[in-house]
């Protein structure tokens, strides 16, 4: 079940209790704060991966804002007013929901073991809307339950019994390709209105914009094109489910003035945005290197240097060649401002910023900064991470885990891809290579790691689990594989892998693991290959084997 961090219920409380406060006196100045909390919450949700809630609270704030610019438009109006109430009750009633099961949850599993069990098999529903029959009802259904989630299948116009509200819901419409009919727009409203927080995804829809407003405004959030294969909206569903908590966006803020950093200190953490403070450059890189910002705010004049002459020596560091900086500055003339942003910054905002532009620009910055940083740690086939940053996450893992911790890495090789690849072409061998990182996606915590270590090769690492029981989950991992059909022109092909395990503390350095695992791997396939192999324990290695 969803476990929502105590923060979100703090949020959701402190937005409930402005919302009552603007209610009863109509102030403006609280419905400022009102919108504040929950741009705040919307933000918080975002970085737990809730795309459901998050769209029922970028609603409520698109209702809010357009109440915004007008001061003289308070107290709104009753009928205004008790639209925005019932956006708002859905979504706490969302958040209330999920709060019980979550202390339960803590109090039912009191060591971290029986916790990660529990991440293991999470119930993850996906609702299906199609016609009786449909061939890709089935083939959907089939895809899903390989791949770790529960499929419901309803009929259109239908709804669900159940109360509990779906990860995603899936339309598939009878007609490929064509416009959805009015009774379909319907269904997808009927069930909107009942599950305003899960995921819609809607299938074969033809590409005209026509058809996606349509869609969207009936409660769509995907629109899925003709001519996408199921495996498509798969990937779409397994993308819902990766990595629960998104980081925090850090900003760190170069100012000497205490006054400005705690104005922009403060419009920032209502935002939901992290910030840390210096008022020397001098100081910078230091505190760069400590605290990993997403993006500098930085001051135009400061005692010892200028803004513009700290930016232009940040970007002579590799390391922070594209690091977003925003300059903060009462300036105003154009001519500067063109100065500061040829040399290296990459916005200008004019002080005092309003918070909301403040906040809206570092995110936007932030976000672009994070995509390009995600696309350089992986990989573009499958999702995963790349080769080296497979490697330095296992660093990281590993410095966690020690002393006493507990790290287990598996090497993954798929068995005979070559003949996959001579006989059925290049693309089948990248489906069946997608495939499996969908299977580790799907069957994996979100805690472990997956990355793709070569053309056919994966890694893992996987923290804080009981070796005999990840042996026992890796070894299902490979039977259920190896049972899966992958289609190609003339059919369907069956394809295995072979997996090397080792594990603390008989190998202690992420090199000395990894080689061990490969160690290990390659026996699997001198062994007969589709099977898995651990690595010797430290007892047994006196010898002076190889590492
Ligand atoms: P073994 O059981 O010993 O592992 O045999 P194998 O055929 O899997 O081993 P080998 O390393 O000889 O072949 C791996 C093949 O994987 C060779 C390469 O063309 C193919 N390959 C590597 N990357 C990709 C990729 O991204 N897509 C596809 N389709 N094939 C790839
Ligand atoms: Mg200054
Ligand atoms: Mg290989
Ligand atoms: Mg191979």
């Amino acid at each position: 079940m969803l476990n929502f961090p105590h923060s979100v219920i703090v949020l959701a409380e402190t937005l409930e209790r402005r919302w009552k406060s603007y209610r009863d006196t109509g102030d403006f100045d609280i419905f400022v704060e009102f919108t504040l909390s929950l741009n705040g919450l919307t933000e918080h949700l975002n970085r737990q991966h809730l795309p459901g809630l998050v769209r029922a609270c970028q609603e409520l704030e698109n209702t809010a804002l357009s109440l915004f610019a007008d001061r003289s438009m308070h107290p709104i109006p009753l009928d205004q007013a008790n639209a925005i109430e019932r956006q708002l009750s859905i979504i706490l009633a969302e958040l209330h929901r999920h709060e019980t099961p979550a202390v339960l949850a803590r109090r039912v599993f009191d060591s971290p073991e029986e916790a990660s069990e529990d991440t293991w098999n999470r119930p993850r529903r996906v609702l299906i809307v199609s016609r009786a029959g449909h061939p890709w009802t089935v083939s959907l259904a089939e895809q899903l339950n390989f791949f770790g989630f529960t499929p419901e299948q309803i009929r259109w116009g239908l709804q669900p019994e159940d109360e509990e509200p779906p990860l995603a819901i899936a339309f598939i419409p009878d007609q490929e390709g064509r416009a959805y009919p009015p009774d379909a727009v319907a269904a997808v409203m009927a069930l909107r209105t009942r599950f305003p927080t899960s995921y819609f995804y809607c299938l074969s829809v033809p590409s005209n914009l026509q058809s996606i407003v349509l869609l969207q405004r009936a409660g769509a959030d995907a629109c899925v094109p003709v001519g996408n294969k199921v495996s498509d909206v798969l990937s779409r569903i397994l993308d819902l489910v990766e990595t629960s908590e998104q980081e925090m966006h850090r900003v760190l803020i170069v100012e000497d003035s205490a006054t400005a950093i705690a104005h922009i200190r403060r419009s920032l953490s209502q935002h939901g945005i992290d910030s840390r403070a210096i008022n020397d450059p001098r100081i910078l890189l230091e505190a760069a290197a400590d605290y990993r910002p997403d993006a500098i705010l930085m001051d135009m004049y400061m005692p010892f240097c200028t803004g513009v002459e700290v930016t232009s020596a940040l970007r002579q560091i590799p390391e922070y060649q594209s690091l977003p900086v925003i300059y903060l500055s009462s300036e105003t003339d154009i001519v500067q401002q063109v100065e500061a942003l040829r040399l290296g910054g990459d916005q200008f905002l004019t002080k005092p910023v309003n918070p909301i532009i403040l906040a809206s620009v570092v995110k936007t910055k932030i976000e672009r900064y994070r995509e390009m940083l995600y696309s350089g740690q992986h990989d573009s086939l499958t999702g995963l991470f790349n080769h080296s940053t497979s490697k330095g996450q296992i660093e990281r893992l590993l410095q966690s885990a020690l002393p006493d911790g507990k790290l287990v890495v598996a090497m993954i090789d798929i068995d005979r891809f070559k003949m996959v690849n001579d006989t059925f072409g290049h693309p089948v061998g990248d489906q069946v290579i997608r495939s499996l990182a969908w299977l580790l996606r799907g069957r994996l915590r979100n805690t472990d790691l997956i990355g793709r270590y070569g053309g056919e090769e994966f890694i893992l690492a996987l923290p804080d689990a009981d070796f005999v029981r990840v042996v026992s989950l890796l070894d299902q991992i490979r039977e259920d594989f190896a049972a899966l059909p992958h289609a190609h022109a003339q059919g369907t092909l069956r394809v295995t892998f072979s997996c090397g395990i080792a594990a603390l503390p008989d190998y202690a350095t992420t090199s000395a693991l990894i080689a061990a695992a490969d160690e290990a791997l390659l026996e699997a396939k001198r062994n007969g290959r589709n099977r898995l192999v651990l690595a010797p324990a430290a007892n047994h290695l006196a010898t002076g084997k190889k590492q």
